[in-house]
């Protein structure tokens, strides 16, 4: 098996720290037993990480969605309305601001404002939404929004992308969330998000909002027909912004749901493809911190393997989410489960920060929290029983 020793040649060369190529990327992530892959993701891991090594972390967040209207239509959203549609929602200041106080009162800390391109929402209405969160609630991080909104509501302020960047870090943004990569290659990016900016213009925003000081998170939507090409060329497009900035924190590859929306069966990436696809990111994406696995999207199981491919962070509670529940995403979890599966999966857990300090690290299971309230909500307005809107009532639903 000639081209077998070449591949495990090239991941021993990646665990003593050498740069990988694309082509060599592509390669591994077709051909290289998934076994050998994730031997030498979790071996990178464990070098980056020596000394915490056995630690992989976690976070108490919220997902807001303030408005589900939106212009841009994208083929694989489940969760948009257009404008005038009579299934169109926004919610009010009071209504954010009464989710932002229960996930202080759970533990949470941080939000993750997201929502449609409304025709109609510029960098005002960014302005003061995040000046009143951080008034009200100056201990959570705003971690939120991304490129596409960004270009959106400068469009509707008329104003440069780069003024938008800075009123809204003014105003109390802290960092972006790095959604709306979705696949940054042209063909399949215009396949299944023709109205988005293009994935090179994604890119140049988080360029310049890294520049200016404002970090983010990347992510990749897997499994809406892309070829396993188009995945690496994705891979490297953000490596090579981050030799320049650095300022990615986290790649967070997250798989496509298939209900409600225009791409409905289409094509959906296996727990295998998704394995392979953390692995190969902890190998290649040698200047990117945190590798996420996303338990929402691939089950719990499936989460608790990515810890052993190359993850070192489990993502988040999730006290809300609308997006990928309104496609089908139906795991949910709570806070006692999640520490129990970072735990069952050989790990001690921490609860981080949004910039990954340890908060406070789990290595006594005596003195594990025990509050059922910190639960993720099925809270999908697309799923019957669902509880975001229009009634608030999350502490109690269980
Ligand atoms: S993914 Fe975002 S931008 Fe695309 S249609 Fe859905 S809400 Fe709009």
């Amino acid at each position: 098996m000639p081209a077998k020793v070449g591949l495990q040649s090239v991941l021993d060369h990646a665990v003593a720290g050498e740069r990988v190529t694309p082509e060599e990327a592509l390669e591994l992530y077709r051909n290289a037993p998934l076994h050998a892959l994730g031997q030498a993701a979790d071996a990178i891991r464990r070098r980056r990480y020596a000394g915490i090594e056995h630690i992989a972390t976690y976070i108490i967040e919220r997902n807001i969605n303030y408005t589900n209207v939106c212009v841009t239509a994208c083929k694989f959203c489940a969760f948009y309305a257009p404008p005038k549609s009579d299934k169109g929602w926004t919610r009010d200041l009071d209504d954010i601001l009464r989710r932002c106080a229960e996930t202080v009162q759970l533990g949470g800390t941080q939000i993750m404002f997201q929502g449609g391109h409304h025709p109609d929402f510029g960098v005002e209405y960014y302005e003061k939404h995040f000046a009143a969160i951080k008034k009200q609630f100056p201990q959570l991080v705003i971690h939120s929004l991304g490129a596409s909104e960004v270009e959106h509501m400068a469009k509707v302020s008329g104003v440069s992308v780069e003024e938008a960047i800075r009123r809204i870090h003014a105003a109390g943004l802290d960092s972006f969330a790095g959604a709306g990569a979705e696949l940054l290659p042209e063909r399949p990016r215009k396949a299944i998000a023709p109205l988005k900016e293009s994935g090179e213009r994604w890119l140049e925003i988080m360029e310049m909002a890294h520049r200016l000081g404002v970090e983010s998170t990347s992510t990749m939507l897997m499994g809406t027909g892309e070829t396993n090409a188009e995945r690496i060329e994705h891979l490297r497009m953000i490596r090579d912004v981050q030799d320049r900035t650095g300022g990615f924190r986290a790649f967070i590859p997250y798989t496509y749901q298939p209900e409600n929306n225009h791409l409905r069966g289409q094509t959906q990436a296996t727990i295998f493809e998704y394995l392979r696809m953390i692995a190969i990111a902890r190998i290649f994406l040698d200047n990117v911190a945190h590798i996420q696995g996303s338990w929402l999207t691939v089950g719990k199981e499936a989460g608790q393997l990515s810890l052993h491919y190359g993850a070192d962070d489990l993502g988040s509670v999730m006290l809300e989410e609308n997006v990928v529940s309104s496609a089908g995403a139906k795991h949910r979890s709570n806070l006692m489960e999640l520490i129990h599966l970072i735990r069952t999966a050989e790990r001690v857990p921490a609860q981080r920060t949004t910039t990954y300090e340890h908060l406070v690290v789990h290595d006594d299971p005596a003195n594990d929290p025990v509050d059922k309230h910190v639960v993720s909500h099925l809270s999908s307005t697309a799923i019957e029983g669902g509880t975001a809107h229009p009634e608030l009532k999350l502490i109690d639903a269980e």
